[in-house]
């Protein structure tokens, strides 16, 4: 049907796609979504109930070359058949994140993006804002989309979890705040397997920023640090760190002494020094294990500094908090084992970070769809905390090849009930099961929250 609203099409029928389509109806745009695969049935409900016109298995390219602006879902690649006729079309593409920029208003962002560690601190900033009563909605991969976010309950702040695939379509999209916490590998495939450009894209997140924003980076990455001393960034940069030379660092990278401004963590005590003002804590204090916790702890620590919640606040809130499930969660102990489902851990940076945690010999579940791993990034925790290593995937051989001379036992299964059993017979008293699998789930799992799922009923049911 011709009307004369400018057309909006949208590519892929998920969160963000439909609060997209959700946005542009709300805002007066001739809407289309189409999905080249099946649709989920509360999100074609949600089409249907507004009225928003939509296909499923198939992209119909009259229907999509005539629009004014395409939004992409973050998961559909640039490679697919359909974004090449999109791309030489000469059309508008943008991703959701940029369209619901466009109608986001005076309200304020808090966007955080990394390799690892986005949905916690995502939700621990939202958490301290929350808690200082702040108007306040959590969106991205966690909660709604921006858009529907916008559409449909519309806050003064956003804290948003931002993945590279949303900036690789932005141009007007500006975040008040930023946040980059680490960069490893991850996603190549995606990037013409160059880790260059890969940096590049989570860059993109300051790209827009001008000297009234702040850039809130990680001073102890390495791909952070090399692309800082190449690169101008216009935003107020505000470094966190744990390494002891890097907290007053007066020649090093912006002259900066983070006594003055920043994060840092010094004699197991954390501290955040912004807007002339000090706070300091106990990482003890702090609920989350692990280092990575910490590192995330004083990105959303400087985060809601930034954003003005005081500091008496933001200490007794991180006393507070609860982690995400699936991410170094406690599941039971039985029989003097500890089971932990650090399912979400789908690179080999977060298992690092997971097996630093581990206070106890440790039977590592490892495995699943290998995005071309490089293992020896935890070669040597493995050597000095794991005793056996079973292997929960379809095809263990990078595994077996990789560590077949380091630990003495290493064993295959293909269900979660057969991985938590043979753990549980090699484990002893005092032991730790860590599922921390370093590969997507896809090859036996829907996802890695089924993953998580599966392997917390296998723990139950022993
Ligand atoms: P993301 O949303 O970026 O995938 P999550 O918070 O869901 O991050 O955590 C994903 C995995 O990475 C989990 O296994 C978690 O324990 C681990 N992790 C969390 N924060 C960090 C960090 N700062 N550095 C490395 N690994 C982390």
């Amino acid at each position: 049907m011709q009307t004369n609203h400018p057309r909006l099409v949208i590519l892929g029928a998920a969160e963000s796609g439909v609060g997209a389509a959700l946005l542009g109806k709300q805002q007066g745009w001739d809407v289309f979504v189409s999905d080249g695969g099946k649709i989920k049935d509360n999100f074609r409900e949600t089409l249907l109930q507004k009225d928003i016109e939509f296909e499923e298995g198939a992209h119909s390219i009259d229907k999509i070359l005539n629009a004014a602006c395409v939004v992409k879902s973050p998961g559909i690649s640039d490679k697919t058949a359909i974004m090449k006729q999109v791309r030489e079309s000469g059309i508008e593409v943008c991703s959701e994140i940029e369209f619901g920029f466009r109608y986001k208003g005076d309200s304020k962002i808090i966007a955080i993006t990394g390799s690892n560690g986005k949905s916690t601190t995502t939700k621990l900033t939202y958490h301290l804002l929350k808690q200082a009563d702040y108007d306040v909605a959590m969106v991205g991969n966690i909660g709604y989309s921006f858009a529907r976010q916008i559409a449909e309950q519309p806050c003064k702040w956003y804290v948003m979890e931002v993945s590279s695939f949303q900036l690789d379509d932005i141009h007007q999209f500006r975040p008040d705040v930023a946040v980059l916490l680490n960069i490893t590998p991850d996603h190549l495939d995606r990037y013409d397997y160059s880790f260059d450009n890969y940096v590049a894209s989570k860059f993109r997140i300051t790209r827009n920023q001008n000297t009234a924003d702040y850039f809130i980076v990680n001073r102890d990455d390495k791909a952070i640090e090399e692309y800082l001393a190449t690169h101008t960034i216009h935003a107020k940069i505000i470094y966190f760190t744990m390494n002891e030379n890097n907290i007053e660092d007066e020649g090093g990278m912006n002259k900066h002494n983070m006594r003055d401004e920043g994060g840092y963590i010094n004699n197991e005590r954390l501290y955040i020094a912004f807007g002339g003002e000090y706070m300091d804590m106990s990482i003890h204090d702090l609920t989350l294990p692990g280092k990575h916790n910490q590192y995330n702890s004083m990105a959303a620590g400087i985060s809601a500094r930034v954003a003005g919640v005081r500091k008496e606040k933001i200490r007794e809130s991180f006393g507070g908090f609860e982690g995400l499930e699936h991410r170094l969660e406690f599941v039971a102990t039985v029989r003097g084992v500890d089971f932990i489902n650090d399912s979400k851990a789908t690179n080999v940076n977060s298992v690092w970070y997971a097996l630093e945690s581990m206070k106890k010999p440790t039977i590592l579940i490892l495995g699943g769809q290998d995005k071309g791993n490089d293992y020896s990034e935890i070669l040597e925790l493995v050597k000095e905390k794991v005793k056996v290593i079973v292997c929960l995937g379809l095809d263990n051989t990078p595994i077996h090849d990789f560590f077949g001379n380091v630990t003495e036992t290493i064993v295959d299964t293909k269900s979660a009930v057969e991985a938590v059993h043979a753990a549980y017979l090699f484990a002893e008293k005092g032991d730790v099961v860590l599922l921390s699998p370093a590969c997507a789930s896809f090859d036996l799992f829907k996802n890695f929250e089924d993953r998580g799922q599966q392997f917390k009923e296998a723990v139950k049911e022993l």
